[in-house]
């Protein structure tokens, strides 16, 4: 009933192009990653064990995901949209390196809004006098790069009147970003709806051969933009999700792909020989993706988890706790992490955590533009974010891009915390 603008910086922010360069050279590296540990049913099994006999979200995540798999996908066609997330780290010698945050595998958002960031700071340069420097700015456009993967996924299912279902949360205040994503697919023919889960758990059906159907319509391609929080779910959308899992709609992303872009999954990949198995053949892969890697931590039971603890115990502000959660402000940081860690370190709670080196990028000066809030000039630190889509069709792959990148900004004062949760801001990135 309110509509405010999205929060954005007066000014661009300085990337170091090389870092910039970096993180889309290793997107599509990224992507088939994702898609292989999707695949690999034993893998997911022994990362996941022991986070799911204390984590009761991702245990049920996982249960779908088992439950899915002993009837048999009827799904064929995969499309995966992802974002993987960087901070510049600054070494003692000051030199900035890229450091992965985490990679989102479900509703990577701000992709739509984003497209647009950069005719913004564009127009303030210009009204600066610096066209120079508005022309500098890269033009972005990830809204209709993650449009064509959902096309793709569409003209792959095979069903010209089948329409793609956006799952979207009872209160969605996001609501524009996922329009412009929209309104690609309107322009090429394609029809969208929006349900919640409830209308799913009311009015979706599957026929015999698992085709999914909402109020009559046949869906090709279910795409998520809730489903990653506990809040998001009751027992009636546990139950909706299951249906749309069985379905043989392309969902984006699969409930492996989720299980994939858990923080106990990226944990694991950090362990020396885990890329290399899960991608074997691709040497040069696994060192572009090795190198973004800052140091992570299992707290699993044990000699080595209890060294781990003791490690951060005595030295918390080297570290993030990070429990298995999306959506920004879960993490721990400090005193906070202490104390907590201290409390469980002997219990088996500790393993719905994983312990990360924290990323100490170099502060710049901005101005946060929030609307009803004063202006004033903040010490900002930045995060990079690149797109990543891909279709899969049985086992080929079919489309594997980077489909654009978003920088948000917040204030040094916050430790945690995106834009949806009130804290960073949308930027566009100055390339130095
Ligand atoms: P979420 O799934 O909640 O988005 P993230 O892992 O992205 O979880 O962490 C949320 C935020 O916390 C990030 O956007 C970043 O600002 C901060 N953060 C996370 N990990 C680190 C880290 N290792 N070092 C510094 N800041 C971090
Ligand atoms: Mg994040």
């Amino acid at each position: 009933q309110v509509v405010n603008y999205a929060p954005f910086t007066l000014l661009p922010s300085a990337v170091p192009s090389a870092l910039f360069e970096q993180a889309y050279a290793v997107q599509q590296d990224f992507n088939l990653l994702v898609d292989s540990i999707s695949q690999n049913k034993e893998f997911l099994e022994r990362t996941l064990a022991s986070t799911i006999k204390v984590d009761d979200f991702t245990a049920r995540l996982f249960r779908i995901y088992m439950q899915v798999l002993e009837e048999g996908l009827a799904q064929s066609v995969f499309l995966g949209i992802n974002r993987s997330d960087y901070m510049f780290d600054c070494g003692v010698d000051g030199t900035p390196a890229l450091k992965q945050i985490e990679i989102n595998t479900i509703a990577a958002s701000f992709g739509g809004l984003t497209s647009r960031t950069a005719a913004v700071h564009g127009r303030v340069l210009k009204v600066l006098g610096k066209p120079k420097e508005a022309s500098h700015l890269l033009p972005n456009n990830p809204s209709k790069g993650l449009a064509l993967g959902i096309v793709k996924a569409w003209e792959l299912y095979g069903s010209q009147s089948a329409v793609v279902m956006f799952v979207v949360e009872e209160v969605q205040r996001n609501i524009f970003d996922q329009r412009c994503i929209e309104n690609e697919l309107w322009d090429r023919n394609i029809q969208v709806i929006r349900r919640r889960f409830s209308d799913v758990f009311e009015k979706g059906s599957l026929d015999d051969a698992r085709r999914l159907y909402m109020d009559g319509q046949e869906v090709a391609v279910v795409y998520y933009r809730e489903g990653y929080m506990p809040k998001n779910y009751n027992q009636q959308n546990w139950e909706a999700r299951l249906l749309l899992e069985r379905s043989r709609a392309v969902k984006c992303p699969d409930i492996a792909t989720q299980l994939a872009g858990t923080k106990k999954v990226q944990q694991e990949l950090s362990r020396p020989g885990t890329l290399e198995e899960l991608l074997s053949g691709h040497t040069e892969a696994v060192t572009r993706i090795r190198a973004t890697f800052a140091g992570l931590y299992s707290l699993d039971m044990g000699k080595e988890g209890d060294k781990i603890a003791a490690m951060a115990i005595a030295d918390p502000d080297r570290f993030v706790l990070k429990p298995q959660r999306e959506g920004g402000g879960n993490n721990l940081y400090g005193e906070e992490l202490r104390q907590v860690l201290e409390k469980i370190r002997d219990s088996p709670e500790r393993t719905s955590y994983i312990l990360m080196d924290k990323i100490k990028p170099q502060p710049a000066l901005n101005y946060l533009l929030r609307a009803h809030s004063p202006l004033q000039v903040s010490e900002c630190i930045s995060e990079l974010g690149i797109f990543g889509v891909y279709v899969r069709q049985g086992k080929e792959m079919v489309m594997n891009t980077a489909a654009g990148h978003l920088l948000r900004t917040k204030a040094i004062e916050h430790a945690d915390g995106g834009v949806a949760a009130g804290v960073a801001v949308l930027d566009t990135p100055y390339l130095v």
